[in-house]
């Protein structure tokens, strides 16, 4: 027999699959609602003008590509502390903070769940129920065994709080609780920061370990809104991680840029997490790649680019809401009857819309509208093109 006779089909990812189902489709209409990318107002995925800029600024003075450090940029996981951590924070001050750069935000997680793995192999890792689809496959990947905290609650449209709290209050010491800084991937639902002060306050009560994933920092409120939640746990005294990424913020998916932070209790602790955190990286890809995390630091550094991409960040945001106002507005004309009120409330990129399988399954064969089976919808995939026709299928279906 052949080496790899016994080696199964592994299951395709279902995003990804739903990708080439939409390619294949012939209906002119169709729309892809399936995958997590900002597309702009023609449907086109964006090019920053603060990329562009920031690319013809470093075209202008062509440097070698030698090996980066094994951390990265040094000047980027500076950019990537004072953006996350806010640039007057005390943990920075005390040099508290090992941020590494990190081939996305996957990246960012997956060195953070080997580090992990080395120091506490027993420990379990809690996920949202449901999450981002890559979350249990990373950690469970890095040897973890992953199970899930209660977070959406279908009848109440939100977060399913009280059952969130009682997951984390039953969860054994060492256990890592994975969460969503913000714009939850997929239901749209954030806690208030209230009830972040109560997870923080179990979190500490039970010794829990917090590892915030941030994908998605200024497309919710604002990049200091968002980023509040980081100052709590901050203000917490808690040691924790916070994975970044810069691919919808800064539309660079394709060059994976994102970082790992961890906050440790002192800047000796911190040092000998970072020798840590390199010997992962080391073993696993050397060391990361320069192109986009020299523009992310040149737009973060450069006053006038930095102000230029906090605008059209804001535009991003501000174009996502305004495509959850027009959904809610487009179904009521079309006859919706029910309450809609939580696609604004939602925030981010994502709507769970409440649709069962079998309707989105409807929407996919007879409209070509292509969302995940979840009921997931990628609101910034819409536009004042389609969303008329995505509004009226949506209300046919919900009929
Ligand atoms: N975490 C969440 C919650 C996400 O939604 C995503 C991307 O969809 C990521 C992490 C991964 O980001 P990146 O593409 O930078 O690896």
């Amino acid at each position: 027999a052949s080496l790899f006779a016994s080696v199964d089909m592994a299951p395709r990812d279902p995003i990804l699959g739903l990708n080439e189902q939409f390619q294949a489709d012939p209906n002119p209409n169709k729309v892809n609602l399936g995958v997590g990318v900002y597309t702009d107002e023609n449907g086109k995925l964006p090019l920053l003008a603060c990329v562009k800029e920031a690319e013809n600024v470093l075209a202008e003075i062509p440097k070698p590509r030698g090996y980066l450090p094994i951390d990265g940029i040094a000047a980027y996981d500076k950019a990537v502390q004072s953006l996350v951590f806010g640039a007057d924070s005390e943990v920075l001050r005390a040099g508290r903070v090992v941020t590494v750069q990190a081939l996305g935000g996957t990246g960012g997680l997956k060195v953070g769940a080997d580090f992990l793995k080395r120091l506490n192999p027993s420990a379990r890792v809690l996920i949202s129920d449901p999450s981002w689809e890559n979350h249990r496959a990373l950690f469970e990947s890095a040897g973890f065994d992953v199970g899930n905290y209660p977070y959406y609650d279908a009848a109440a449209r939100g977060v399913a709080f009280e059952a969130m709290l009682g997951a984390l209050n039953q969860a054994q010491a060492g256990t890592v609780i994975v969460l969503h800084a913000c714009c939850h991937n997929p239901t749209g639902y954030d806690l208030t920061p209230a009830q972040w002060g109560q997870v923080i306050a179990v979190v500490q009560a039970r010794g829990l370990v917090p590892f915030l994933d941030m994908a998605y920092q200024g497309f919710g409120e604002g990049i200091a809104e968002d980023g509040a939640v980081i100052q709590q746990f901050v203000a917490s005294g808690l040691d924790f991680f916070v994975s970044t990424s810069f691919s919808k913020s800064f539309s660079l998916y394709g060059e994976r840029v994102g970082a790992l932070s961890v906050v440790c209790e002192s800047k000796e602790e911190a040092a000998r997490v970072l020798s840590q955190l390199k010997r992962v990286i080391r073993t696993n890809y050397s060391n990361p790649p320069t192109h986009g995390a020299q523009v992310v630091t040149t737009v973060l550094s450069t006053p006038a680019l930095r102000a230029q991409w906090e605008q059209e960040l804001a535009n991003m945001r501000e174009r996502i809401r305004s495509m959850r106002a027009a959904l809610v507005d487009r179904l009521k004309a079309h006859g919706v009857a029910t309450d809609l009120r939580f696609i604004t409330r939602q925030k981010g990129m994502f709507s769970y819309s409440g649709l069962t399988p079998q309707q989105m399954e409807r929407l996919r064969a007879e409209y070509g509208i292509y969302g995940v089976s979840t009921g997931r919808i990628c609101v910034a995939a819409l536009n004042t093109h389609n969303i008329d026709y995505v509004a009226k299928a949506m209300a046919a279906i919900m009929r």
